[in-house]
């Protein structure tokens, strides 16, 4: 009796655990009415909001983005941008002093709430500009639900950074982070990250908006339209359905994404097409002689979607629009907003595709940019490479798609400016060092991560990511876990050296020694990280021969990669500085010798990495 009481209990324990333990998400469904006062850059707004609690925590509050309190002189955003003088942002200033500090008052953002309820209750609120508080009339208990209604009104600010009104390419308004949003909630607490220009974060919700403009406006945005035939520029009917204010109804929806978008302008054109095996995708823009390569920029949007498909996973949403406006790019729930103009096609794609990849790493896989921007901004950056390599081939053709980003890496190294990428985005003080740590660092994780565990096993972790964790919010701890999985190596070193520190790779050959059929070759490890070893010789004949060391931190062995063939050696132990071993050819039928024919990895001194046989002649 005492014993099965006693693995019942056991059992209890496990199931607690187990739930403890379980991964949930939160949920919200909006309801937004908007009515635009067009010339006056305003709108009035009113929201119902279902939120779902599924975590396993009782909520006694809840927090709002209000991201717009932002662009007004003294903001944070403002006192940010001023205390980083030349390090920051250059489109947030104007001969290094800070844009924000002079908004009209007239047109400073703002998010002006008149109330919010719960299940009818008024509410207290407490606002710390970009964040709201609000102290709930009842608990919400885990695994329910409950709904909140809002009214406010609110202000469209000067164009300063991605939202805003006549952006410099004359677009009358971005629309983006402007309605109060409900912050996320998670296993890392409620991130109430205060809006200073830098990174989002949201639960997957539903929405239903509706818009009310001048009837003469178009508008771009990421979701279904529902009432093509009532607006303009989406059908070919010329009824546009207006009101006695002259006001046309806009009606969009959209299902699991984190924000929803918007942009208007009455030179708008809208474009439309349907990609085999993807979305159907819009291009809204003012179309002239200034914006010529969005028309030719078509069939690579088509093979674009098609690629990132094959490669990391199926864009899931039905739609995705490319929309002019902002101040640069920006991604959102299925859009974005980008400048329209741009010097060739290939600057206009890369901005298109770099945004457009933000659906897989930001949308998609959901992961908390502020505190881990490596992520999105990284994994994106790296889709983007690749994308660009193939759509775009190099004239002189390189040895793998990044070797530009590593190369921009080895010169940042050098200034000395680095920051650990794990520093939580909104914190680092140096922009440029928050740029290197987050897409730069970011894309060169993947890229040495294929290097470490061989090219197909890291395209069998990218599929699995995605299929794992679509529509989810994963971490870097649930990334690792299948790449580990998936490799059999163990690979906390390898994130902990190149997310946690700034230490570099720096591996060199010390010495060759020729010594009658073989040669002795000597390498050191200079640097602060270890890595596995490829190390290639190139024979008289033109033949490549590859070696491999791997380093014993990750226990398992790569089995393929890009390079072919190579004999694996030895393991190298990360304790020891150097590492000796012989290769079976004489210096005569050696031309060069080296480490890393392919250039992916991000040892940041090349000088001492590859070794000509100089005396010898090539047949
Ligand atoms: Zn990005």
């Amino acid at each position: 009796m005492k014993k099965i009481f006693s693995i019942i209990l056991i059992g209890i324990t496990v199931i607690i655990n187990a739930q403890k333990n379980a991964y949930y998400q939160q949920f919200a469904s909006y309801k937004i009415d908007v009515d635009v006062d067009a010339n006056n850059f305003s709108y009035q707004g009113k929201q119902e909001i279902t939120y779902e609690n599924n975590s396993p925590d009782e909520l006694k509050v809840v927090y709002f983005h209000l991201y717009w309190n932002a662009f007004k002189p003294n903001s944070m955003m403002d006192q940010r941008v001023s205390s980083q003088g030349k390090n920051g942002d250059s489109r947030l200033q104007q001969n290094g002093i800070s844009r924000l500090a002079s908004i009209p008052k007239t047109e400073e953002g703002t998010q002006n709430i008149h109330f919010i309820k719960q299940n009818g209750k008024n509410l207290k609120f407490d606002i710390q500009e970009t964040i709201m508080k609000v102290e709930l009339a009842e608990p919400l208990k885990p695994n329910s639900k409950t709904t909140f209604t809002m009214e406010w009104d609110a202000v469209i600010p000067k164009q300063i950074r991605r939202s805003g009104r006549n952006n410099t390419e004359g677009i009358a308004m971005t629309m983006t982070q402007w309605y109060p949003k409900i912050v996320e909630y998670d296993y890392d607490g409620w991130a109430t990250f205060d809006y200073i220009g830098r990174e989002f974060h949201a639960p997957f919700a539903n929405f239903d908006v509706t818009i009310k403009i001048d009837k003469d406006y178009i508008i771009g945005a990421g979701g279904t339209l529902e009432n093509p035939e009532e607006v303009k520029g989406y059908s070919n009917s010329s009824n546009v359905l207006a009101d006695n204010q002259n006001k046309a109804t806009w009606r969009w929806t959209a299902k699991n994404i984190l924000d929803f978008a918007w942009a208007a302008d009455k030179d708008y054109t809208v474009d439309s097409f349907t990609i085999v095996d993807g979305p159907k995708v819009y291009l809204v823009y003012q179309k002239n002689d200034k914006t010529i390569y969005w028309e030719q920029s078509k069939p690579y949007i088509e093979k674009y979607f098609q690629l990132m498909n094959a490669t990391f996973g199926r864009y899931v949403y039905p739609s995705y629009a490319f929309v002019q406006g902002g101040d640069g790019g920006m991604e959102y729930g299925m859009c974005t907003m980008i400048l329209g103009e741009a010097k060739k096609l290939e600057d206009l794609c890369g901005l298109m595709f770099h945004e457009g990849s933000h659906s897989w790493y930001q949308q998609m896989l959901a992961t908390n940019e502020s505190m881990r921007p490596w992520m999105d901004e990284g994994f994106t950056s790296y889709a983007e490479s690749f994308v660009m390599d193939r759509l775009f081939p190099p004239i002189q053709p390189q040895p793998n798609p990044f070797v530009n980003t590593i190369n921009n890496y080895r010169k940042f190294v050098k200034s000395g400016k680095e920051e650990p990428a794990v520093w939580l985005g909104d914190h680092h003080d140096d922009g440029k060092a928050y740029t290197f740590s987050t897409y730069v660092k970011g894309e060169l994780f993947l890229v040495q991560l294929g290097y470490i565990v061989g090219e197909p096993a890291l395209s069998a972790i990218m599929k699995e990511y995605y299929q794992q964790w679509k529509l989810k919010h994963p971490t870097d701890r649930d990334f690792m876990h299948i790449a580990q999985k998936i490799s059999g190596m163990d690979l906390k070193w390898f994130q902990h050296y190149w997310i946690n520190t700034t230490k570099t790779i720096d591996y060199a050959i010390k010495e060759i020694k020729f010594e009658g059929k073989s040669t002795t070759v000597t390498l050191i490890n200079k640097g602060g990280v270890p890595m596995p070893i490829d190390f290639s010789i190139l024979t008289n004949d033109k033949k490549v021969i590859n070696y491999y060391i791997p380093t014993n931190l990750t226990h398992v062995w790569k089995k393929k990669d890009v390079i072919g063939d190579f004999k694996t050696l030895d393991y190298w132990a990360w304790t020891q500085p150097e590492y000796t071993f012989v290769i079976p050819y004489p210096k005569e039928q050696l031309t060069a010798l080296g480490i890393d024919f392919s250039q992916r990895l991000a040892d940041v001194n090349l000088e001492d990495n590859y070794y000509e046989v100089k005396d010898q002649k090539l047949k």
